[in-house]
C-alpha cells in the first residue's frame, strides 16, 4: 500500500510551555518533487534565550523522581506509537527517504524513548571501598549521579526523528531540561516528537519549560546556545566542520559530538561473497547513502575482487529506485540540491580519474528530482574523491588490497573513525581488525553501518567525541558526586 505525503504542516516552536511563532518563517520542501510541505518559525537569538531560561527555571523547579521521568518518557513513546503512520509520512515528506525506512525510523524512535525511560531508573552510583588506602578504614564513601541542568540538542537532517530522541530521551531520563534544535530542512518530525513530549510532561505535572524546541538558522541558534551560561551541555550530531566550531567555542560546557565518517568495510577471501555483497549494497544505499556510518569504502582481497563486483552489481540491480511513497522503493531522493550536487561532483570526479562504473551512474531526470541510482565503482584508488571523502550518497567504491596489512592500513587511511566492518571466517583476522582499526566500532561479519539504539555509538578522530546509546549518553548528561560518611564524634 502506498501512502500520500503529509498535507501541509505549519508548525510552531515550543517555548516555556507555549507554542509560539517568530517574525520570520521558512518553508520545508518535499525532496522528491520540491513542493512545499510545511513551514516553521525562524527563531531570533532572544527567543532561543527565552527557551534556555525557561528550561533553566523548569530544571530548578522540577521535582520529578526517576519513576516519574520513566512515566514521562513512556507516555511520550505511547503517543508517538499511536501517531506512527502520520509521523512516518512526515519524515518522508521532509526528508525524502522511502516510507518503509521512515516507518523503521519511527519504530526505532519509539524504542529509544522506551529505553530512555528504563534507563532513568538505573542512574547508579557506586560504593567506594575507602579501606583500600592506608588510614581510611573508618570512612564510607559512595557516588551518586546528578543531572546537569539545561541540555541543548542539535540534530542533522538524515534521521530527523530518532537522532533527536537519542539526545532528549537520555537528557530527560537523567533529570535535565532540554532545548531541541532540528535541522532546518527537516524540522517537522522533531516538532511532532515535542508535541508528544509536551503532552507527556503535562501528564506527570512537569513544570512548563522542561521541554522546548526552537527552529531556524543553525548559526543563530547555535551561537545563542554557546553564549548562554545556563546551557550545561550541548549534544550535537552533524558535520565535522560545525562540530569543530562548537568544540572551539563551548568553553566549559559538556560536549558530545557525533560527526561525519568515511567508513571502511573489508571483504576477505574466506567469506560468502554473495551474502556480503547484499549487506554492502544495503549498507551503502540505505537512506540514499545519507547515513553517517554507511559503507563508504569496500576494501576487498584482490583474489575475490571480480567475484565481489559481480555480486555487488546483482545486489544493486535488485533495488527499486524512485518514488519514496511507493512501498516497493528502496532508494529515493536526497534531501536537497546541495547534498545531491555534492554527490554528483564526487562521482564525476572519481570517474574522470579512472574509476569504472560497473552499475548505475545515472541521476536526476527520469529517476526523479535529486535521485541518484545505486552505483558500483571498480578500479577505485584510495586517492580518488569517492574514496578519500565522506560521500553522503549511494556509491559503492571497491578498492582492491593484496594482503591484510594493506587492508588495515587503508581502513585507517582517513581522518575519520566512526565505524568499520569486516567479513571473514578467520577469528585471528577479526581480532586484528578489532585491535588495529582506529574507529569507535568494529563489526565482524557485518558492515560498518550496524547500529542498535542501546549500544555505545560514537566515533574517534574527526568523527567526534563522546558516545550516544542511552546509558552512554546519560553518562554525558549527568555528573558524579562523591558523598562521604566519616568517623563521627559520638561513635
Ligand atoms: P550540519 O550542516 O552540520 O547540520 C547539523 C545541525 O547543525 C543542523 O541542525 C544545523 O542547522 C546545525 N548548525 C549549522 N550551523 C551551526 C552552527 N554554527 N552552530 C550550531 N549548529 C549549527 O550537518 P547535516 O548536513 O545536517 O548532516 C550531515 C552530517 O551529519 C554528515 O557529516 C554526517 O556524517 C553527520 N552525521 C553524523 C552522525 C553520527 O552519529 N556520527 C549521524 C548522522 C549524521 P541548520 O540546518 O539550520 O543549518
Amino acid at each position: 500500500m502506498s501512502l500520500e505525503v503529509a498535507s501541509r504542516l505549519d508548525k510552531q516552536m515550543l517555548i516555556d510551555g507555549e507554542w509560539v511563532d517568530a517574525d520570520d518563517r521558512t518553508d520545508v520542501s518535499y525532496p522528491y518533487d520540491g513542493s512545499t510541505v510545511g513551514s516553521v518559525p525562524v527563531a531570533s537569538a532572544e527567543q532561543v534565550n527565552e527557551a534556555i531560561e525557561a528550561a533553566d527555571r523548569a530544571y530548578q523547579e522540577s521535582t520529578l523522581s526517576a519513576y516519574e521521568r520513566y512515566e514521562l518518557l513512556t507516555a511520550a513513546a505511547d503517543r508517538l506509537e499511536e501517531r506512527a503512520d502520520e509521523v512516518a509520512n512526515v519524515v518522508t515528506s521532509e526528508q525524502g527517504k522511502p516510507l518503509s525506512e521512515s516507518r523503521t525510523e519511527v519504530d526505532r524512535a519509539v524504542q529509544t524513548l522506551r529505553l530512555s525511560g528504563e534507563e532513568a531508573k538505573r542512574m547508579f552510583g557506586e560504593y567506594v571501598p575507602m579501606d583500600g588506602q592506608k588510614g581510611f578504614a573508618k570512612d564510607h564513601c559512595f557516588t551518586q549521579r546528578e543531572p546537569l541542568g539545561v541540555v541543548a540538542a542539535i540534530t542533522p537532517f538524515n534521521f530527523p526523528l530518532n537522532l533527536m530522541v537519542h539526545k532528549v530521551g537520555p537528557a530527560l531520563a537523567a533529570g535535565n531540561a532540554v532545548v531541541g534544535k532540528p535541522a532546518s530542512n527537516t524540522p517537522l518530525s522533531s516538532i511532532v516528537l515535542f508535541e508528544c513530549l509536551a503532552e507527556a510532561a503535562e501528564e506527570v505535572d512537569a513544570p512548563d519549560g522542561l521541554v522546548n524546541v526552537v527552529t531556524g538558522s543553525g548559526s543563530t541558534v547555535g551561537d545563542a546556545i554557546l553564549d548562554h551560561e545556563a546551557v550545561e551541555a550541548i549534544s550535537f550530531t552533524g558535520s565535522t566542520d560545525v562540530g569543530k566550531y562548537l568544540a572551539n567555542n563551548s568553553g566549559m560546557k559538556e560536549l558530545t559530538l557525533e560527526l561525519g565518517g568515511n567508513d571502511p568495510t573489508i571483504v576477505w577471501d574466506d567469506t560468502d561473497i554473495e551474502q556480503a555483497a547484499e549487506q554492502l549494497v544495503g549498507g551503502a544505499c540505505s537512506n540514499a547513502g545519507q547515513v553517517c556510518n554507511s559503507v563508504e569504502r569496500v576494501l576487498v582481497h584482490e583474489t575475490v575482487e571480480e567475484e565481489l563486483v559481480d555480486a555487488l552489481v546483482d545486489a544493486a540491480e535488485s533495488l527499486t529506485v524512485g518514488d519514496p511513497t511507493d512501498d516497493e522503493t528502496d532508494v529515493a531522493s536526497m534531501v536537497d540540491d546541495d547534498q545531491f550536487q555534492t554527490v554528483v561532483d564526487l562521482f564525476e570526479a572519481t570517474v574522470e580519474q579512472g574509476a569504472t562504473v560497473e552499475y548505475g551512474g545515472n541521476y536526476g531526470g527520469d529517476l526523479g528530482e535529486r535521485v541518484f541510482e545505486p552505483t558500483v565503482l571498480s578500479g577505485v584508488t584510495p586517492e580518488m574523491p569517492a574514496a578519500s571523502e565522506e560521500v553522503f550518497g549511494p556509491l559503492v567504491p571497491v578498492i582492491p588490497v593484496s594482503d591484510f596489512d594493506e587492508a588495515i592500513e587503508e581502513a585507517n587511511n582517513t581522518n575519520y573513525g566512526l565505524e568499520a566492518g569486516l567479513f571473514t571466517q578467520d577469528i585471528d583476522r577479526g581480532k586484528r581488525a578489532a585491535d588495529e582499526i582506529d574507529a569507535g566500532g568494529v563489526n565482524i561479519n557485518t558492515v560498518s553501518g550496524f547500529r542498535a539504539d542501546h549500544m555505545p555509538y560514537g566515533g574517534f578522530k574527526d568523527s567526534g567525541v563522546g558516545k550516544e546509546g542511552i546509558k552512554y549518553a546519560l553518562d554525558h548528561f549527568s555528573r558524579e558526586k562523591l558523598v562521604g560518611f566519616h568517623q563521627g564524634f559520638n561513635a
